[in-house]
């Protein structure tokens, strides 16, 4: 299996990019924000309970997006690989997804970090709400929260990998075609 992660702030590309990537290398696209607006948008009692947080711009608590992501990887048992989008989201996260792949004999290969600067993000997720109707973006202190969170959770997550020797950074500014053709590079190296 070559599994993925396509790491960086909200709003820095990790889904259209895990999109091309997922066609080109033949890989499950796994992004756990769609999975809870797929809930969200069934009103599933999962779906309540991520709603609750995902308004103020805060992680759902790790056990149920753990849960769920383990559902999903259980019902794609014959795939060749993952491109995890917005997930591990925590170092909690980290670990157990660790955990869950190496009963499958299997590991993160990589993570690749898009670098987009802060001014560009918040552009970008306001443009997003007003063509998505996603009401986490069209607030600027849910999204100034959600880059907050970002900072103190999620990006210790780059270094977990780093640490053993997994890191990749790429330049997430430029035309989605330029940053398209960076990542390709850099998966084909894995
Ligand atoms: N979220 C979460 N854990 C996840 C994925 C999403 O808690 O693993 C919540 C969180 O509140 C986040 C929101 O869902 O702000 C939207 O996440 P998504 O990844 O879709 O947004 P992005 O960061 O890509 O803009
Ligand atoms: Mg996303």
């Amino acid at each position: 299996m070559t599994n993925i992660i396509l790491f960086g702030p909200p709003g820095s590309g990790k889904g259209t990019q895990a999109k091309f990537l997922a066609e080109r290398f033949g890989l499950l696209h796994v992004s756990t924000g769609d999975l809870f607006r797929y809930e969200m948008g069934n009103n599933t009692p999962l779906g309540q309970e991520a709603k609750s947080y995902i308004e103020k711009g805060e992680l759902v608590p790790d056990s149920v997006t753990i849960g769920m992501l383990k559902n999903k990887l259980d019902a794609n048992p014959d795939v060749k690989g993952v491109i995890f989008d917005g997930f591990p989201r925590t170092i909690a996260q980290a670990a157990a997804l660790d955990e869950l792949l190496a009963a499958s004999s299997a590991e993160v290969d990589g993570i690749i970090s898009l670098e987009v600067e802060e001014a560009e993000i918040v552009q970008r997720l306001l443009l997003r709400g007003k063509d998505s109707g996603r009401a986490d973006d069209q607030d600027e202190s849910i999204i100034r929260n959600r880059i907050s969170v970002y900072h103190k959770e999620t990006a210790p997550v780059f270094n977990f990998y780093d640490a053993k020797g997994k890191g990749h950074k790429i330049d997430g500014m430029g035309t989605i075609e330029d940053i398209a053709a960076r990542l390709n590079t850099t998966v084909s190296a894995l």
